[in-house]
């Protein structure tokens, strides 16, 4: 029987992101996986900052930026009657090449997203090989392509996996401490442990809402078609066939999305005529291949863990695309837990520290669902007049009045730093509470803080973002000015402290004024996940707090409990 620390079942970008987090500490994993070749059709477009910001955490977010629409080819999202006809409005996204040492973008000002990576377009099948290559950097890291997990079976000291493989049928029996479902909606794993979704299940809306169809295709004359400058997202918006076209790389490669009728299936949608309607012209393709989907799920899991199985990804949450956050809660659900389960394996960390990965991340999956599923209702809802392509001067007035209402829905949906980078883990039993009101939970606004549970804030230090000087795993902050010297001593206590509880930790000496203000206090723990676990004055009882931010009784409570 193959034994292994944590076995992860589905090699998504769930389940490899969780496995680059467990192999960069050096924890023994097995990742199974049931397709053999990595995915050849298009799913998830957009990569948040706070995916590329753990990307570049784990030190490979150029080579994702390299991947998608040529540099520069604009990545802006038009909305037109006809995909070749009228424009109703346009959002300006910065290309691949203009984001680099960007901090804004849209209509919100400078600095409305400070943060070291703007968010990035790329396909998730260009993606899923360089995870694929990153997680297998790591010796610690198994993949086992074509392997089929079945069943899983918990008893008090691990759990075992009985799997086969898809193509010769041979079977295996793999043991481990842990087990992780990153398998997907229709997840065996969360099925196991008899975990349901709950939430809003296939709406249905006038668009984005309901049996949709991808369909995948090449075309060399399309751009020419459409004419007019380029974009990365095209919503064609009228009373007679609405869709939408992705530029795929930005050269010949295109997704058209299209909405299917009651009682049409993926082998009777005529997709070519509702194509050339939505695009007002007909034009050579060559199809590569067509997927059914569902939009209209709003779905988060009861439970995100039971005894020592955990579920991440979509196995936990489930989205209808708008606002592009399936994907990105994957990731960050996986980076959540992986140093987590790292610090358990490797002893350090409480038994409550997996308590925080759902006290955590359940909270943060009901928040973006709700968010996806709004975006879902502003674009799905909107009610096209037949006369909207009119020659006529009402017919005109009626576009501006549509450009108007489409520029704040597009506004809304991807203008959203508040979304990407102002989660916060309020209330978690491992992060310290504060007295004051937080800021404010809002998509758009991101207003920094390092408040404990937040995502601890960027500032450029010369040219490096603060991010780049943290640890692997724990950072502690500390801010010296006159005092170097007692900083030093007070550094040493915190070291001395984190030692004895076999926490990795780092400091960090930081004399850069504005980032002592930005952060707040004088000393800062980091968390390995770069959120903000306590921060305080350096005299504070350095035990008590690296105790908790672990999940280990502090020493006094030793005591009391003695
Ligand atoms: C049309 C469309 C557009 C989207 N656009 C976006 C977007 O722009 N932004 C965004 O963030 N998200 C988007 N998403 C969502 C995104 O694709 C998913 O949220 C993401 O793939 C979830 O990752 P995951 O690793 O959790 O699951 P998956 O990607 O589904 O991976 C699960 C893996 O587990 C494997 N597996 C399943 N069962 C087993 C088993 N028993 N044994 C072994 N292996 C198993 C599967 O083969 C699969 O590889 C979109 C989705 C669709 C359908």
């Amino acid at each position: 029987m193959k034994t292994t620390d944590v076995a992860i079942i589905g090699g998504g970008p769930a389940g490899l992101m969780l496995a680059i987090e467990l192999g960069c500490r050096g924890i023994d994993c097995v990742v199974l996986e049931e397709d053999v070749a990595a995915p050849d059709f298009p799913k998830a477009n957009a990569t948040s900052s706070r995916t590329m910001e753990h990307y570049r955490r784990r030190g490979f977010s150029k080579k994702i930026r390299a991947l998608g629409l040529e540099p520069d080819h604009p990545q802006d999202v038009v909305y037109c009657t006809t995909l070749s006809g009228r424009e109703l409005t346009r959002f300006a996204i910065p290309s691949r090449k203009e984001a680099l040492n960007r901090t804004s973008f849209g209509d919100y000002g400078e600095e409305s997203w400070p943060t070291p990576e703007l968010p990035h377009r790329s396909q998730q099948m260009f993606i899923e090989p360089i995870l694929r290559e990153q997680a297998l950097q790591h010796k610690s890291v198994k993949l086992m392509l074509g392997w089929q997990a079945g069943t899983i079976d918990m008893d008090a000291t691990g759990v075992t996996i009985a799997a086969h493989h898809t193509v010769n049928n041979e079977e295996m029996t793999l043991r481990a401490r842990y087990v992780v479902g990153c398998d997907g909606p229709r997840s065996m794993v969360r099925k196991s442990c008899g975990i349901r979704y709950s939430g809003q299940s296939e709406e249905v809306r006038e668009f984005f809402g309901g049996q949709m169809l991808s369909v995948f295709f090449t075309s060399s004359s399309l751009y020419d078609v459409l004419g007019k400058k380029r974009a990365w997202q095209y919503w064609a918006v009228n009373a007679v066939q609405r869709g939408l076209l992705i530029a795929i790389d930005g050269v010949d490669k295109f997704l058209f999305c299209l909405q299917m009728q009651p009682g049409e299936t993926r082998e009777s949608v005529d997709y070519e005529t509702a194509m050339f309607k939505a695009i007002g012209a007909k034009f050579d393709y060559e199809l590569i291949a067509v997927e059914p989907w569902n939009a209209g799920f709003t779905l988060v899991a009861d439970a995100f863990s039971k005894d020592r199985a955990f579920i991440a990804g979509d196995a936990a949450h489930l989205f209808t695309p708008t606002g592009g956050m399936g994907y990105n809660t994957s990731v960050d659900d996986a980076v959540n837990l992986g140093w987590k389960l790292a610090a358990v394996v490797q002893g350090w960390g409480g038994e409550g520290l997996l308590d925080s990965y759902q006290a955590e991340r359940k909270p943060i999956g009901h928040r973006n669902t709700a968010f996806a599923r709004s975006m879902a209702d502003s674009i799905g809802g909107i009610k096209v007049p037949p006369n909207v392509d009119d020659n006529t001067p009402e017919a005109e007035q009626l576009r501006e009045k549509m450009g108007a209402a489409l520029y704040q829905h597009v506004r809304n949906e991807f203008n959203i730093p508040g979304l990407q980078l102002g989660l916060r883990y309020e209330g978690s039993p491992i992060v310290a509470a504060e007295a004051e009101a937080q800021t404010p939970d809002q998509p758009n606004t991101y207003i920094p803080t390092a408040r404990p549970g937040s995502r601890a804030p960027h500032i450029w230090l010369g040219d490096q973002s603060i991010f780049d000087l943290f640890g692997r795993d724990y950072t502690l902050l500390c801010f010296t000015s006159q005092d170097k010297a007692s900083a030093a001593l007070d550094a040493a206590n915190w070291e001395k402290e984190a030692a004895a509880l076999g926490m990795p930790m780092e400091t960090l000496y930081c004399d850069n004024a504005d980032a002592r203000k930005l952060y707040g206090a004088d000393c800062v723990l980091v968390r390995p996940d770069h959120h903000v676990a306590w921060r305080g004055a350096r005299s504070a009882d350095a035990h008590a707090v690296l105790a908790m931010a672990c999940a280990r009784p502090a020493k006094e409570q030793q005591r009391k409990a003695a």
